[in-house]
Order: C-alpha cells, then sequence, then structure tokens
C-alpha cells in the first residue's frame, strides 16, 4: 500500500561491522538463512555470537539457520530524524524466536502499518541487503495465527 512507510527502502542504513566471529549472522540472507551460532554438545542458541557457549562451556559452536519465525516482544515507533536518509516514522521491535526463551533481536518491523503492531505478533524473517550485508527484518507472518 502507497501510504505504509515501512514498505519504503530507506536511503540509508547503518551497517554493522561484520568479521569471522559474525559473518553467519550477517551473510545467512543471501540464502535466506537467519543462522546463529548454535551449541554442538548441548543445542543451546548463543546470541550475540560468542566462541564459547554459555550454558555448558563447550567450544564445539557453529552456526545453524533457525526457523526465521518470531514474536513481537516489545517495540517503539521512533519518530525522530536521527539517522539522515532512513526517514520516521519506523518501528523498532525486539522479537523472540521460538527455538529459545530469550533468543532475541532489536530489529526493524516492515510491512505493516505502523498502527497495526501488537505485542505478541507473528513475524518472519526478511533480508535487506545492502553492500554485502544482509539485515534481518521482519514482517508480520501470513502462515502464523
Ligand atoms: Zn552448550
Amino acid at each position: 500500500m502507497a501510504t505504509d512507510p515501512t514498505r519504503a527502502r530507506p536511503a540509508f542504513r547503518v551497517l554493522p561491522r561484520v568479521d569471522a566471529a559474525n559473518a553467519h549472522f550477517w551473510t545467512g540472507g543471501a540464502e535466506g538463512e537467519l543462522r546463529f551460532l548454535r551449541c554442538r554438545a548441548c543445542r543451546h542458541w548463543i546470541h550475540p555470537p560468542a566462541p564459547i557457549c554459555p550454558a555448558c562451556l563447550s567450544r564445539d559452536v557453529a552456526p545453524e539457520a533457525a526457523s526465521g519465525r518470531a514474536r513481537v516482544v516489545t517495540f517503539t515507533i521512533n519518530h525522530q530524524p536521527w539517522i539522515p536518509g532512513f526517514p520516521p516514522p519506523y518501528a523498532i521491535a525486539i522479537v523472540e524466536l521460538p527455538e529459545q526463551p530469550g533468543l532475541r533481536l532489536t530489529t526493524n518491523l516492515v510491512g505493516v502499518a505502523l498502527e497495526a503492531i501488537r505485542i505478541g505478533m507473528p513475524v518472519r524473517v526478511v533480508f535487506e541487503e545492502r553492500d554485502g550485508v544482509w539485515l534481518p527484518l521482519f514482517e508480520p507472518d501470513p502462515e502464523a495465527a
């Protein structure tokens, strides 16, 4: 819909610094995958990336794709023009993935009217590529109740 500001691709985004420790996360979108490190010993998901599993202290951790589904834990609508080229209003949210309690991301919600956003709303990942970085954003999940 033409009046939905969240559908517009902003002219600019602040990009993360990609390194060996987090490349799986920022480039997984190239294959459509939302990837996190996961412990191969106890199966704990690890985010932000760390070389040691915080649950069992194993160093046997490797990237693995999550489902890409999540629910909105909390959100705020930003009305301030903090970032040149990234005009407000836009929604900043924390979403939690069903894979593990506490496995959360701070993200932007897109493809939804700002007034329709609710806590608990089911969402799914959608990637926005910039300069080799695939930013994981979230949109309403049409397949969830
Ligand atoms: Zn572990």
